[in-house]
């Protein structure tokens, strides 16, 4: 919706040949009127005209009485706070619909939020240029885009003045040990979106780019789709290689995700409603402890989740 709505931004107000021409497209057309349905009024995030550079620091990231809503008529986000500090890697938890990704957004200043500030480093987001912001956070999205092109390419993509050495050094960092494989190593062509990769190398191809980009802060909104033992087991890997040292904020799937982080975050409608390791969180016996019982006898971390809140 971000995409289409920047798009829907762009043909309005920029080109009118374009517009002329979707006007032809029926079809092109009800999918804009859908989307700016669905959006209700379009958001776009722009600089301000006296916009500061971001100022690296440790890495924090704070919420500070969020409110935040897709449309005027419903807040995903209300009096929202919350804090990862400098190195803590913590991890989301929640049923579906909870105002994770959301939550993974702001932090990217995706959208600018109704009222409140979110700060990274200590700075308003809403007052840093977005391109310095962009160096700071390293993003692995749930779905990596991958582009019709070398897988070197690919990699490169997140820093586009990295040697040929750095991106090597990357994938291997990432346990891309497949590319060896392909016809044509790292000149091979992943197909249109990817298509000629498995899902758990496209996912570590998305882990190589954000090892490559070097930001003090990784966001991750961890693939929801199921992945064979090997493959999973060289994704947390490469993840394991990717968070060392930085601070981590990520929505989580899967156990052996979790287990790794230092404090877990339990969601629910837009709220925090329990937070600690996972220990803690087993000693306290709520929903997490419940979903942690439920998941064990074989249902995923999601479905274990609806059930246990
Ligand atoms: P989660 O990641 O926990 O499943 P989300 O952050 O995606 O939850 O969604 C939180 C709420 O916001 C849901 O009710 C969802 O329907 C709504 N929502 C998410 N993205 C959009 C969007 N782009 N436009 C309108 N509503 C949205
Ligand atoms: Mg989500």
């Amino acid at each position: 919706v971000v995409v289409v709505s920047t798009l829907v931004f762009r043909i309005l107000h920029g080109s009118r040949d374009l517009a002329m021409a979707l006007v032809d497209m029926e079809r092109h057309l009800s999918y804009i009127a859908e989307t700016l349905k669905v959006i209700g009024k379009a958001h776009e995030v722009v600089d301000l005209d006296d916009a500061r550079p971001f100022q690296k620091r440790g890495g924090s990231i704070v919420f500070e009485d969020v409110t935040f809503g897709y449309d005027d008529r419903r807040a995903v986000l209300r009096g929202f706070n919350f804090a990862v500090t400098a190195g803590e890697k913590v991890g989301i938890v929640g049923p579906s619909g909870a105002g994770k990704s959301t939550l993974i957004h702001l932090a990217q200043r995706l959208h600018d939020v109704e009222s409140g500030r979110v700060l990274i480093d200590g700075q308003s987001a809403r007052e840093l240029t977005q391109e310095s912001l962009r160096f700071a956070i390293a993003v692995v999205p749930q779905e990596i885009s991958l582009f019709h092109r070398s897988v070197m390419e690919n990699i490169r993509f997140a820093r586009p003045e990295a040697t040929d050495e750095e991106v090597h050094q990357a994938a291997l960092d990432a346990q891309c040990h497949f590319i060896d494989d392909l016809p044509d190593g790292f000149d091979t062509l992943v197909g249109e979106r990817g298509a000629k990769l498995s899902g758990g190398q496209r996912q570590r191809i998305g882990i190589a780019r954000a090892i490559l980009k070097n930001a003090p802060i990784v966001v991750l909104d961890e693939a929801t789709s199921a992945l064979d033992t090997e493959s999973e087991l060289a994704v947390q890997k490469a993840l394991n290689r990717l968070t060392r040292g930085r601070t981590v904020l990520a929505v989580a799937h899967r156990l052996s995700t979790l287990a790794e982080f230092d404090r877990i975050v339990v969601m629910v409608d837009g709220q925090v409603v329990e937070d600690g390791s996972v220990q803690e969180l087993m000693e306290a016996d709520g929903a997490f402890a419940r979903m942690w019982r439920l998941q064990s006898r074989g249902i995923s971390v999601d479905e274990a989740l609806d059930q246990a809140v």
